[in-house]
Formats: structure tokens, C-alpha cells, sequence
């Protein structure tokens, strides 16, 4: 998708910092944290919404959190835990409109969230 900033970031068009990638998957830090460990999880096929997965997204959907818990075992947090969430839509406040997950950890993390 041209006009989609995380599209863009896939292309490496515009910078991240890229903690994670394989065929199906990017993670990379969010640029304005609200953890110690804020991250956007993200599939590389540019999906807009919950609404607009198919059947054939299922494996990627999956992969998204495998990746979560693979990362955060690598950051050495998996005692502590983490959160894993996703807006979807307005009322989420979904600014992005490339499905993505926050994945936060380093601090206690209030629920519910607000
Ligand atoms: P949401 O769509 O779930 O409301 O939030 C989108 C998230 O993407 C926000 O937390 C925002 O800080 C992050 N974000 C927006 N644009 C960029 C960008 O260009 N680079 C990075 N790393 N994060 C971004
Ligand atoms: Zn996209």
C-alpha cells in the first residue's frame, strides 16, 4: 500500500528500529513509548483492519504472537510478562490503519487500560 507508513517502514522507505523480522512479521519500537519496552507488531501484508482478515491470514495472525513471546524472552522480561493489544477501529482511537499489536513490558501495566 503506498500511502500506509508501516508499508513503508516494511519497504525500509522510512526508519524503524527493527528488534524483530522474519517472512511474515515485523516488530519494531514505537516512537512515542508509554512502557520501557513499547514495540508495534506488525504482519508484512498490509491488512487495514480485524474486518479485512481473511482465512488465509490466519497463519500470519498467529505468527504475530508467537513473535511477541519470542521477543520478549530475548529481552530477558519473560518473568515479568507482557502486554499484547490491538485498536481496531474509531472508538480504539486506531490511528494506523495497517493491523498492528502493542507489545508493552517493563512496568506494571494497569487493566483495564482506559
Ligand atoms: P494506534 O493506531 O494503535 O492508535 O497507534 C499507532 C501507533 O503507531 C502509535 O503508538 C504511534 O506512536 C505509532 N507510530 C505512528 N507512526 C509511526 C512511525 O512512523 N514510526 C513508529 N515507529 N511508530 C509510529
Ligand atoms: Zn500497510
Amino acid at each position: 500500500m503506498q500511502d500506509c507508513i508501516f508499508c513503508k517502514i516494511i519497504n525500509k522507505e522510512i526508519p524503524a528500529e527493527v528488534v524483530y523480522e522474519d517472512g511474515y512479521v515485523m516488530a519494531f519500537k514505537d516512537l512515542k513509548p508509554e512502557a520501557p519496552v513499547h514495540l508495534l507488531l506488525i504482519p508484512k501484508k498490509h491488512i487495514p483492519t480485524f474486518f479485512d482478515l481473511e482465512e488465509e491470514d490466519a497463519e500470519i495472525m498467529g505468527r504475530i504472537q508467537i513473535a511477541a513471546g519470542r521477543v520478549i524472552r530475548e529481552l530477558g522480561l519473560a518473568d515479568r510478562g507482557f502486554r499484547l493489544i490491538s485498536n481496531c477501529g474509531r472508538d480504539a482511537e486506531q490511528i494506523v490503519m495497517h493491523i498492528h499489536y502493542h507489545l508493552l513490558a517493563g512496568r506494571p501495566l494497569k487493566w483495564p487500560p482506559g
